[in-house]
């Protein structure tokens, strides 16, 4: 019978040489030797795994990896970018705690605080992060934290970053970055955050093929934000990670090329008729130029949103006119896609709610590829109708 060799199939061989990158650890579990090499690595005394929801090689290397790109003493892998505010807010937070966030976060992150956290009876207010003052008013006896985005989506507005921590620091609250859309550009630690937080889904894997998440702080904020995510199930599995630290490699690259090719569209589209406005922090109009001077390594970013004047048939007309360019209700991989706020990520807002936030129905948001610059501009022209 061949039951017994057929379950035995598939263990691990000792060999002199070593692979040249990280294979993928598509295991469950880690066998061990004996009862020392069990005690050992339970207690940490000496490296190794356990169980696939505690860790492996591959979360290891991508936790390591954007540790040193964020300058965080140490990093988690999450399964989602959700999963990583999920593990820093559960970890920061109790019963009562009462947060601060930027007005137009991020759907599912203004969802788990209002919907998820509101029935634990954790409180948050939103407020216009280009208020100071506002937000110095929200802050409350029970407030912990502040949650910003380092650029908001989809009016790209770049919150002052070193303003905010100086007010956190005043009453002694943390601040979390969510920092998807400006990785490399900006490093909210060296400004004084506690907490940063990517969706490695966007640029950081940045080939739109994976889902994952990362949290970077201080070995302390870590550790409990780990605990969390373990017992909450939170971790990343080993395949996206794997494909996570694949994408990273050449994540400095892509990026100049997206905010290169962002300003070039950006100057492009602001000339165009049809174009009542252009949103884009790179261009003197925007009102967070002078921020992204400051705060910006290089470049306005990779995203640049902007207003039809002709609003939803217009919008309508210009997506079946650019043929390869995708509807996509997401950002960051290395073709340029477009995306509709009001019918997607702002969606659950009202008309009224949305023309508030600058949400209007004409307004198109560009995530700007690495392709050649003069390829999107000539295909956008040719849709507008006009000539390039
Ligand atoms: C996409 C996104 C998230 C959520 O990330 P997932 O990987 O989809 O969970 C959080 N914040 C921002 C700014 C995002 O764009």
């Amino acid at each position: 019978m061949d039951d017994t060799w057929l379950a035995r199939i598939g263990a691990m061989r000792s060999s002199l040489s070593q692979p040249a990158t990280t294979p993928i650890f598509q295991t469950a579990v880690y066998d061990f030797e004996d009862l020392d090499a069990l005690e050992a690595v339970w207690t940490k005394a000496e490296a190794g795994f356990i169980y696939g929801r505690f860790g492996q090689p591959n979360s290891q290397d991508l936790e390591e990896a954007i540790a040193k790109l964020e300058g965080a003493e140490a990093g988690l892998a999450c399964s989602s970018g959700m999963g990583a505010i999920s593990a820093a807010l559960m970890s920061t937070l109790e019963q009562g705690s009462h947060i601060v966030a930027a007005q137009g976060i991020y759907g599912g992150t203004s969802s788990l605080l209002l919907k998820e956290l509101g029935r634990f009876g954790v409180t948050s207010s939103f407020v216009d992060i280009q208020d100071l003052d506002q937000l110095e008013r929200a802050i409350t006896p029970q407030t912990r934290l502040i949650l910003i985005e380092s650029l908001s989506n989809p009016l790209v507005i770049v919150p002052d970053l070193p303003a905010i921590v100086a007010l956190a620091r005043r009453y002694r609250l943390k601040v979390l970055v969510d920092n998807t859309l400006a990785p490399c550009l900006l490093k909210p630690h060296d400004h004084g955050a506690d907490f940063v937080v990517h969706s490695v889904t966007k640029y950081l894997g940045g080939h739109a093929d994976l889902t994952a998440g990362v949290l970077t702080g201080s070995t302390e904020l870590i550790q409990l934000a780990r605990r969390a995510a373990i017992t909450l199930g939170l971790t990343a599995p080993a395949f996206d990670c794997w494909l996570a630290c694949r994408g990273l490699k050449t994540l400095s690259l892509r990026l100049e090329r997206h905010c290169f090719n962002a300003q070039k569209m950006a100057e492009f589209l602001s000339d165009q008729s049809q174009v009542k406005r252009v949103y884009y922090p790179g261009l003197p109009s925007h009102s967070s130029y002078l921020l992204a001077q400051k705060l910006f390594a290089f470049g306005g970013g990779p995203l640049v949103s902007f207003e039809l004047a002709g609003g939803y048939l217009a919008v309508d007309q210009l997506i079946k006119c650019l043929p390869s360019i995708p509807l996509s209700p997401s950002f960051g991989g290395v073709n340029t896609s477009l995306s509709y706020p009001a019918k997607t990520s702002h969606r659950a807002l009202s008309t009224e709610e949305q023309e508030r936030c600058g949400i209007g129905i004409g307004l198109l948001r560009l995530s700007v590829g690495i392709e050649r610059w003069e390829d999107l501009c000539a295909e956008f022209a040719v849709a507008l109708g006009e000539k390039p």
